[in-house]
């Protein structure tokens, strides 16, 4: 059976993109298979995608007859000043464009997508959400570490790590005193100062500890070490962004689920 034919026999009705609206959607962390069907459905209908960097183009095969406007960085390069995409927007919906704004992820997880939906609101422009896949989230499957695990945790924190402020500081430490595992998006420049203000802020230097690369796509790669050790073994592995670091308890339990089976378990 292909997929196509299962895909038909879902009784998935979807939603009309209308021309002047706009969908601030997640195309989730990279994967292909990551994609939701309704952000292949509204990629069917747009006239015109305005998407990210984190966007993998093969989602773009999806929206064959649309006009396609790159917004993100480019070889690091700083990317596109938020205005002009607001602006952007903003223009193709009045010309009666059905407007697909995609993202990496989820939109709304350090996604700018509310900013984005206010200035929509105060333009008039209809737009509505479609959730994505948060990295995170794809990150953690792959990594084999779960989210929440009954006994250890009973939350787990999603933090930005964009910022190398001193004053964040007593932030870092009033999470590390809840005790939950933290996910660290956009963390990678900074992790060793991160790191130091957990631990100072009463983690242990032993807390497991992973990073995790272009998580759901070919390029993945994980590490895993102490907190203490973590932005070390990081550099030395030669890991950048996109990554996620993944700091608790709930790192060993992926540790131990990847683990080769054992000679006198596997027999
Ligand atoms: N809206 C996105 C996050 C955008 S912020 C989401 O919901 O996932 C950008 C950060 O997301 C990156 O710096 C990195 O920390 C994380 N990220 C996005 N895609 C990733 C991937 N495939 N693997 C690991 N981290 C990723």
């Amino acid at each position: 059976m292909t997929l196509g034919y299962v895909i038909d026999r879902l009784p998935f009705e979807g939603q009309v993109l209308e021309p002047g609206h706009v969908w601030l959607a997640g195309a989730g962390p990279g994967g292909i298979g990551c994609l939701t069907l309704d952000v292949v459905h509204a990629l069917s209908q747009a006239d015109a995608v305005v998407y990210d960097a984190l966007v993998d183009p093969g989602v773009l095969r999806a929206a064959p007859d649309a006009a396609l406007h790159f917004v993100g960085k480019r070889g690091g390069a700083p990317s596109f000043a938020q205005t002009h995409i607001n602006r952007l927007l903003i223009d193709l919906a009045k010309a009666g464009k059905r407007v697909l704004r995609l993202k990496g992820g989820d939109p709304n997880v350090f996604g700018r997508g509310g900013e984005e939906a206010l200035e929509l609101a105060r333009a008039g422009i209809p737009f509505r959400f479609l959730p994505g896949l948060t990295s995170a989230l794809g990150a953690l499957a792959d990594a084999a570490i779960p989210a929440t695990m009954r006994g250890i945790n009973k939350a787990v924190i999603l933090a930005t790590g964009h910022s190398a402020e001193p004053e964040d500081e007593a932030g870092w430490a009033a999470l590390a005193a809840t005790g939950q595992p933290i996910v660290i998006y956009m963390g990678m420049r900074n992790l060793g100062r991160i790191a130091d203000s957990l631990i100072a802020g009463g983690l242990s230097g032993k807390t497991p500890a992973a990073v995790i690369m272009s998580a759901t796509t070919r390029e993945e790669r994980i590490v895993s070490a102490e907190l203490q050790d973590i932005a070390q073994r990081a550099c030395e592995a030669e890991l950048a962004a996109p990554a996620l670091i993944v700091i608790g308890d709930i790192v060993a339990v992926g540790e131990a689920l990847r683990a080769p089976a054992k000679t006198g378990e596997a027999a």
